[in-house]
């Protein structure tokens, strides 16, 4: 991706659409597009999909929400990076967010430069991801080849259940995002609906021990979820 990414802000307030566009073409992140509703966005996204999609839950007529919804459920717009703007007061539209496969989520009011930094991230993550979808994980201390099946911390060998390394396998795999207890049930657990959310943590209390100097790299986001972190 040499050329100047796409990006298409979703916000009907427009003097907030016109900051965001004005910070990101400034700083030569990207090319940006304004829409101020759910309905023209998914038009749009489906004319020519943007690399980047900064959706605000607040929009009339169509949540934010509801447009991601859609926009997952679609193949053709299903891998588009989406970061969420956010009231700081609604924990349950982060989380709803998170659920339907947003990237990352913003909350209001930001700063420019922290939303200009997630779409950086957002962005170098869409590339990497298109170049190698790397089956081994190399960081300080862990070494994870997910093909091999072989875990290792400070060169020692870590063994797994099966479900703690999936578990690791998915945090690893999306690295950097946060993970809601409910997205790491149905992808790790499958839909077993006598599982607890509890067992994630538990879980995830067991895979931090296992992999001792490593295991910090598993934070949990309070009120949200889950992030393995670079
Ligand atoms: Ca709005």
């Amino acid at each position: 991706m040499s050329r100047v990414p796409r990006v298409l802000v979703v916000e009907d307030e427009q003097d907030i659409a016109a900051l965001i566009k004005h910070a990101l073409e400034r700083s030569g992140d990207a090319t940006v597009d304004v829409v101020g509703s759910g309905d023209t966005a998914l038009r749009a996204v489906r004319e020519r999909a943007p690399d980047l999609v900064i959706l605000d839950v607040n929009l009339p007529v169509m949540s934010g929400t509801e447009v991601c919804r859609v926009m997952r459920a679609r193949p053709d717009t299903a891998h588009v990076p989406i970061i969420m703007l956010t009231a700081r007061t609604s924990e349950a539209d982060r989380v709803a967010g998170l659920d339907l496969g947003a990237d990352d989520y913003v909350t209001k009011p930001f700063s420019l430069r922290e939303l200009a930094a997630r779409v950086r991230a957002v962005l170098r993550r869409k590339r990497a991801g298109a170049e190698s979808p790397a089956a081994i994980y190399e960081g300080a201390h862990l070494r994870a080849d997910f093909d091999a099946v072989a875990i290792a911390v400070d060169g020692r060998p870590v063994r797994l259940t099966r479900r703690e390394f999936e578990l690791l396998k998915f945090l690893v795999e999306n690295r950097n995002r946060v993970l809601s207890r409910d997205r790491l049930l149905e992808r790790v657990w499958g839909y077993e609906r006598f599982v607890e959310t509890r067992s994630v943590d538990v879980h995830v209390g067991r895979l931090r021990a296992k992999l001792a100097g490593a295991g910090p790299q598993i934070e949990t986001v309070v009120g949200l979820g889950y992030r393995f972190v670079d």
